[in-house]
């Protein structure tokens, strides 16, 4: 970091400033969590030049026997945490991943039934403006109106009617636990592959906090740095009959050089999540999740399916009268950092959208537990009533952040000198 201020000064300040954000203000997005310093290490780490294209062993340059004890260990240290029989550590992003499983198993054209966006399906899951809808023929599953969770008839229904290639469950923005063997009987009915996109909670799986999809699934895509804290990139775990076209579909299908000093961190985050301070932590998530859930509630905010059992909520503000939009930037200004979500059959735009969405990784790694879960949900609360257009509004957004500060002090994340060395 010396070397960057001497250098790049206003890079530097970029880096500092970030870090002091995310030091004093409060991070509830439920896609984010705090990777560790020696994560952050591997990041920063000369492995950053190395060209390494293709896999341990068989690589298309020279000088890559460094390199390829880490690709090495991080291979081994995903399928020994996950049993699974094969991983890819490749992936730049869950995106990457996701269009790696999409090119391992279906051809353009193919139908794939996946969770709609609206419901929570992500963009690869078949939206028109990615690849997914572009490239292949998206048929949409959806939420039960009444209980707003998965409607696995419907799932079947459509699966019969339109014999999928693959089907596709995980989601950005669902509470509750998916039914993967549900899935497979489904999938196996019809002859498809099932994929399980595990971006938000493979960190719960490795923490054994939630069930595993990995015995169920064809393939399971997922990334490396929400809930499982590593770096910013994709993962893919697969069985062994389907590893060739895996790694194939990874590079040279949709990628070029991996990024190895992403590898290198991914292997140090899959070490970390081994440990059984992980499991506390990933439990830990879910028990605060839950308490945020409920103490929101209490705030006249409704838990979408009535609650959670994973590290995120989703919470419907229509009783309120306040929308996703205004929330978000409510609490923006109180420094507390979440996300408008669109909820099941939002009547409003996605841009506005009725919701917003709050997650546990971020404050659980800081060591916050219930009681500070419930009074964020009254600090949450007070800010989302609060209108800064008027003058009331305005100055009780302030008097929470400087509450919001106090709170987040206590709970230090990062030393300065950890990761500013
Ligand atoms: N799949 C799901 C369910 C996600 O929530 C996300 C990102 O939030 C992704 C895939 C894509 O990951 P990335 O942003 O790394 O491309």
């Amino acid at each position: 970091f010396a070397a960057l201020q001497r250098d790049d000064p206003e890079i530097a300040t970029v880096l500092l400033d970030e870090l002091a954000r995310q030091q004093e203000t409060l991070q509830l997005v439920a896609s984010e969590s705090f990777a560790s310093p020696a994560v952050l290490a591997a990041l920063g780490s000369t492995l950053a030049n190395k060209y390494a294209e293709g896999y341990p062993g068989n690589r298309y340059y020279g000088g890559c026997a460094q390199v390829d004890r880490a690709e090495q260990l991080a291979i081994e240290r995903a399928m020994e945490l996950f049993g699974a029989q094969h991983a890819n550590v490749q992936p730049h992003s869950g995106a990457s991943a996701n269009l790696a499983a999409y090119a391992a198993l279906a051809e353009p054209g193919d139908p794939v039934l996946a969770l709609g966006l609206p419901h929570g399906g992500h963009l690869t899951h078949g939206s028109r403006a990615n690849f997914s809808g572009k490239w292949f023929h998206p048929i949409a599953y959806r939420v039960d109106p009444d209980t707003e969770e998965i409607d696995y008839d419907e799932v079947r229904d459509l699966a019969l009617a339109h014999r999928p290639k693959l089907i596709i469950c995980g989601s950005a923005s669902y509470p509750r636990l998916i039914d993967f063997a549900l899935f497979r009987e489904i999938a196996d009915e019809v002859g498809a592959y099932l994929m399980v996109d595990a971006a938000h909670v493979i960190g719960l799986v490795a923490g054994r906090a939630v069930p595993s999809p990995v015995p169920h699934a064809d393939v399971v895509t997922c990334t490396t740095h929400k809930a499982l804290r590593g770096p910013r990139g994709g993962m893919i775990l697969c069985r062994e009959e389907l590893a060739q076209r895996v790694d194939k579909a990874v590079f040279p299908f949709a990628q070029g050089g991996p990024m190895m000093h992403t590898v290198a961190a991914k292997a140090v985050a899959l070490r970390e999540a081994a440990m059984p301070s992980f499991r506390r932590y990933a439990q830990q998530t879910v028990r605060n999740a839950r308490a945020l859930a409920a103490g929101l509630t209490a705030e006249g905010m409704r838990p979408v399916t009535g609650g959670t059992d994973t590290h995120l909520a989703l919470l419907d503000l229509r009783d309120l009268g306040v929308r996703g939009t205004e929330a978000e930037a409510r609490c923006a200004r109180a420094r507390i950092a979440l996300n408008k979500n669109a909820i099941p059959y939002d009547p409003e735009k996605p841009a506005v959208a009725s919701g917003v969405r709050v997650g546990t990784p971020s404050v659980t790694s800081q060591g916050m537990g219930e009681d500070e879960m419930r009074r964020i949900a009254g600090l949450i609360g007070a800010a989302v009533r609060s209108d800064p257009a008027t003058a009331g509004g305005a100055s009780r957004l302030d008097e929470v952040g400087t509450e919001v500060s106090e709170l987040v002090r206590r709970f230090p994340v990062y030393a300065q000198q950890e990761v500013m060395a």
